[in-house]
C-alpha cells in the first residue's frame, strides 16, 4: 500500500496515534476488532482548540465517531474515504469523522445552539426526528461525475405498533445500519472521553457460499455462538473500554473462547491523525466560487483568507495569490465548490 508523503505541518510521528486489533473466533463465523485511538483523538481536539473547544457532549460523540468510522474503514475492503457523517435539527448540526484506507484520519463538528452538559444523541441532533445518520464511501480513484456510494438511517426507530422513538446511541444507529444495509448483524461497544476514543466491534461473518442453506440445526447452533459472543461483548462498560489495555479487556470479556488474534495495527500503520487538506485544494474550492466572489473579498480584507474546519489549518491568499489562481485555474474543469 502506498501512503502519501507525511507534510512536515502534519508530521504525526512524534506521539503515537492509537491501535487497532482484529481477532477472529477460531471455527466460528465469528470475528471482532478493537480500536483505541490515543493520540490521533487527542490531536483531533488540539486542532480545534483555536476556534473553540466543542462541547463535553459533542466531544464525546465525535470521539465515538472517529472509533466508529475506523472500525468500519477496517472492516471493509474497498480503496477510498469512508465519511461516517451526522446531520441534525438540534444544536449539534454536522458532525464528519473520515478515515482514509490508510486508516489516517480526522474529524470535525459544527455547533450552532447551547448544549446541555448531559446532551444525549436525540437531544443533540433529534429534536425533532429529522437526524439522519450517513456513510460515504468515496472512492480514491472516483471519475469525474461518478457518485460516491452513500447509505442513509434515520436517527429514529420504528417498534411493532408502529410508535416511533429516538435512539440514544451511536452504537445502535450503526448496528442497525449494518443490518439493513449490509445484513450483517454487528454489535458495537463505543466510548470517548478526552484522552481516549475507542471501539469494540463483533460482528457475524456471512455464511460462506450462500447457494447451499445449512441445515436448520447447524444455524441455530451458530445463532448461538454469536449471541453468546455478541452479549459478553456487550457487558463491556464504557470505563473498562477507555481504562483497560486490550490483552486484559480481551481476556476479561473472551477468555474461555478460542480467540485468534492478528499483528495489531500501531504507529505508522495503525489509525492516526492527518488531514487531507492543501493549499492547491483550498486554490481550487476559491476558483469554483468564481473570480468576482474572491475579488470582493479581497478589495474589502485585502486578501482571502481560509480554515481548515478539520486540522485549523489557515491559508492566505493576497491579490497576487488570486490573480495567479485564476490564470491558473482557468484551465481547470470541474472544480469542486466544497472543501471536503
Ligand atoms: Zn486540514
Amino acid at each position: 500500500m502506498t501512503r502519501p508523503p507525511v507534510r512536515p505541518d502534519h508530521d504525526a510521528t512524534t506521539l503515537d496515534g492509537g491501535e487497532l486489533h482484529k481477532f477472529i473466533f477460531q471455527g466460528l463465523p465469528v470475528r471482532g476488532m478493537l480500536v483505541r485511538l490515543t493520540g490521533a483523538w487527542q490531536q483531533m481536539l488540539a486542532a480545534r482548540e483555536g476556534s473553540g473547544a466543542y462541547p463535553a457532549p459533542v466531544r464525546r460523540l465525535l470521539g465515538e465517531m472517529s472509533a466508529a468510522a475506523t472500525l468500519m474503514q477496517a472492516n471493509i475492503k474497498f480503496n477510498g474515504a469512508l465519511i461516517l457523517q451526522m446531520q441534525g435539527d438540534g444544536p449539534l448540526q454536522l458532525a464528519v469523522a473520515e478515515v482514509q484506507p490508510d486508516l489516517a484520519l480526522r474529524s470535525t463538528a459544527q455547533v450552532v445552539g447551547e448544549v446541555a452538559d448531559q446532551a444525549q444523541l436525540h437531544e443533540l441532533l433529534n429534536i425533532h426526528g429529522k437526524g439522519r445518520c450517513a456513510i460515504t464511501l468515496d472512492p480514491l480513484d472516483r471519475k469525474p461525475g461518478q457518485q460516491p456510494y452513500q447509505g442513509v438511517v434515520p436517527l429514529s426507530l420504528q417498534d411493532d405498533q408502529g410508535r416511533t422513538r429516538p435512539m440514544r446511541q451511536l452504537s445502535e444507529v450503526l448496528e442497525h445500519y449494518m443490518l439493513q444495509s449490509e445484513q450483517l448483524e454487528t454489535c458495537l461497544v463505543l466510548a470517548a472521553d478526552d484522552t481516549v476514543a475507542a471501539g469494540l466491534l463483533i460482528q457475524r461473518l456471512p455464511t460462506e457460499g450462500g447457494v447451499q442453506s445449512p441445515r436448520k440445526g447447524d444455524t441455530d447452533d451458530l445463532d448461538e455462538h454469536y449471541r453468546r459472543i455478541a452479549m459478553l461483548a456487550a457487558t463491556l462498560k464504557p470505563e473498562e473500554l477507555l481504562g483497560l489495555d486490550t490483552e486484559t479487556l480481551l481476556r476479561r470479556l473472551f477468555w474461555e473462547e478460542d480467540l485468534r488474534r492478528f499483528e495489531p495495527l500501531t504507529g505508522e500503520l495503525g489509525p492516526r491523525f492527518a488531514c487531507t487538506c492543501s493549499r492547491t485544494r483550498v486554490g481550487r474550492m476559491l476558483v469554483g466560487l468564481g473570480r468576482d466572489e474572491v475579488d470582493s473579498v479581497v478589495a474589502e480584507r485585502g486578501s482571502v483568507e481560509v480554515g481548515c474546519e478539520f486540522c485549523g489549518n489557515r491559508y492566505e491568499f493576497d491579490a497576487i495569490d488570486v490573480t495567479e489562481l485564476f490564470l491558473a485555474g482557468s484551465g481547470l474543469t470541474g472544480a469542486s465548490p466544497t472543501m471536503q
